[in-house]
């Protein structure tokens, strides 16, 4: 899983020098995309722009995003449902953190597995959680577990 946390309050870096621009976003993204489309216009860079829901389906992203050539750079910004969907996607497609950028809008929710007790747990952006259903301290980590559809989130020591 790309680490998505350096991405919550960061700022778009604009980046030279790549083949083509990828841009998705939402109505609540897209006033962060637009500083770069100021960009890439300004520097008569190729560029797209997408709404996350012009895909029909996850499968449909990730076809477009494969046939997508070396040198490919994205930025996606929207609320973090769509972010997460997105760059999960955006990852079976092959892309790396090297290649995109990624600004969540609003409250991000993540799902949480406890390793003591095999709960999930469903919390806002955090470090550490408590377990709702065994009480134990957990360290939220960034190993995101396929099967679980779950952060790991490893016991602390009191
Ligand atoms: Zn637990």
């Amino acid at each position: 899983m790309l680490d998505m946390d350096h991405a919550t309050n960061k700022n778009f870096t604009f980046v030279t020098g790549r083949r083509k621009y990828l841009l998705f976003t939402d109505i609540t993204g897209y006033g962060e995309i637009t500083p770069i489309l100021s960009s890439l216009d300004e520097q008569n860079l190729l560029y797209m722009v997408y709404y996350f829901n012009e895909f029909s389906s996850n499968h449909d992203l990730k076809t477009y995003l494969s046939q997508q050539k070396m040198g490919t750079y994205i930025y996606a910004s929207g609320n973090w449902n769509s972010i997460i969907s997105f760059v999960k996607t955006a990852e079976k497609a092959g892309f790396t953190e090297e290649e995109l950028q990624i600004k969540g809008i609003g409250e991000r929710i993540l799902r949480v597995f406890c390793s003591r007790c095999y709960a999930i747990n469903v919390c806002k952006t955090s470090k550490e959680m408590v377990c709702q259903s065994c009480g134990q301290s957990l360290s939220v980590s960034n190993h995101y577990s396929r099967r679980y559809d779950a952060y790991l989130g490893y016991t602390i020591l009191n």
